[in-house]
């Protein structure tokens, strides 16, 4: 057994965790008053070569699997949750749709740019009435001689606006049911394709999460993505992937509400001492560090499966459960810990505390990872 992560992956850690101290944590602050990411941030991210981490070699990236991404992630997350969502929304499911569910030819035409960032991708499954069940969606698609024609409405689209290149899940089939959903690649400027509302969001207020609407949007018949009917195995294996990076999320954001936690401890007094001194809250910065080590150790085993070629939907599912509640705890500690000044604007730790919510909601709520992982327990023991 070996758990020590080899040279390049300490090498990306060691590049991310700089440029996140170095350029993302100073602006956390701002892009969540301005709700927005700058885009010279995206770019800098672009040139260091991220935004193709995960993506193979073979197609402009750098190779470096979901566990890198996860490094990636886990050292961004810490500076600021909004970056690491647009990030992840590019990264984690807009450029891994593509990879998972593209033929040869779609793969070496689409992700070099995204490899490079020059685009940037999207994931389009949620709709007003088809979150937890995408089977019940209402966009359509239809081919019409060499092209496919789409109608419908996507909601709760991370990066919708900024994105040149989105995967959007449709009906081809509407009698065979989840299998009768499809993939296809819809780039930004497609007539008829629009971003509708922005949300106002309790946290990650500087990702943009928007309305996407598509009314009679003709895209050319190679842009299904893999075979007709594929649409829901190639969401469902792109969100394996999409839920160890939220599970590396929230590693770095708790890492964030620990590190937050600890200095502020050390440094308030209260009875003439710091609170540091008191058990309770050397208990509290106890159960927050021991969570975080069950974090660390499901999000690299899984990935490590992953990168493998391993089977890892069961251990994605429990990551992503495990990881999400055990940040809501963390940060709710840190929020405790800080007192008065924890319920302050002006106090990072009450924005991490926001900031972690959804994560028990986005790529399948914790009811429905239960979901998927009683139905592997009752069917494989
Ligand atoms: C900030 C943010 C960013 C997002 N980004 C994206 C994105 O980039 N792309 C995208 O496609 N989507 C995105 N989403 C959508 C997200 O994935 C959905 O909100 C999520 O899957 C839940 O769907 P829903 O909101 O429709 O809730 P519902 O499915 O309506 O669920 C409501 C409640 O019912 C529960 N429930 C539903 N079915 C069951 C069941 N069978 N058993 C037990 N409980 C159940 C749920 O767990 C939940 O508690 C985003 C959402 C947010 C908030």
């Amino acid at each position: 057994m070996d758990f020590d992560f080899s040279e390049e992956q300490e090498m990306v850690r060691a590049m991310a965790r700089e440029f996140t101290d170095e350029a993302v944590r100073p602006l956390a602050e701002s892009i969540e008053a301005n709700h927005q990411v700058p885009g010279e941030l995206l770019e800098q991210m672009a040139e260091l070569g991220l935004m193709g981490i995960a993506i193979p070699e073979a197609y402009g990236g750098a190779g470096l699997g979901e566990t890198g991404l996860c490094i990636v992630m886990e050292e961004l997350t810490r500076g600021c949750f909004s970056t690491a969502a647009t990030y992840g929304a590019h990264t984690s499911i807009g450029a891994t749709s593509v990879e998972v569910g593209g033929s040869e030819e779609q793969k070496a035409r689409f992700l070099p740019p995204m490899a490079a960032g020059e685009v940037l991708g999207a994931f389009a499954l949620t709709e007003s009435n088809a979150g937890s069940d995408p089977a019940a969606m209402a966009t359509t698609a239809q081919r019409d001689g060499d092209q496919w024609v789409l109608n419908g409405e996507k909601i709760w689209i991370t990066a919708g606006d900024i994105a040149g290149l989105t995967t959007v899940f449709a009906v081809t089939d509407r009698e065979a049911g989840v299998k009768g959903l499809s993939a296809f690649v819809v780039p930004a400027g497609t007539p008829g394709f629009t971003v509708g509302k922005r949300e106002e969001k309790m946290g990650q207020r500087g990702s943009s999460t928007v309305t996407l609407v598509l009314e009679d949007v003709r895209v050319p018949a190679d842009h299904l993505l893999g075979a007709e009917g594929s649409g829901f195995a190639v969401a469902m294996k792109t969100l394996d992937r999409g839920r160890l990076a939220i599970g590396a999320n929230c590693l770095g954001c708790g890492r964030e509400a620990l590190a937050l936690s600890r200095a502020f401890a050390q440094e308030r007094e209260a009875f003439g001492k710091p609170i540091a001194a008191q058990q309770a809250i050397q208990w509290m910065l106890a159960d927050s560090a021991t969570e975080l080590y069950a974090i660390e150790s499901m999000v690299y085993r899984a990935a490590w499966m992953c990168d493998a070629g391993r089977p890892f939907s069961r251990e994605s599912a429990a990551t992503k459960l495990f990881a999400s509640e055990a940040l809501d705890r963390i940060v709710d500690r840190g929020v405790q810990i800080h007192g008065g000044m924890g319920y302050s604007e002006e106090c990072a730790i009450s924005r991490l505390y926001r900031d972690a919510r959804v994560t028990r909601i986005y790529e399948g709520t914790s009811e429905i990872q239960r979901l998927v992982l009683a139905r592997d327990v009752l069917k494989n023991g």
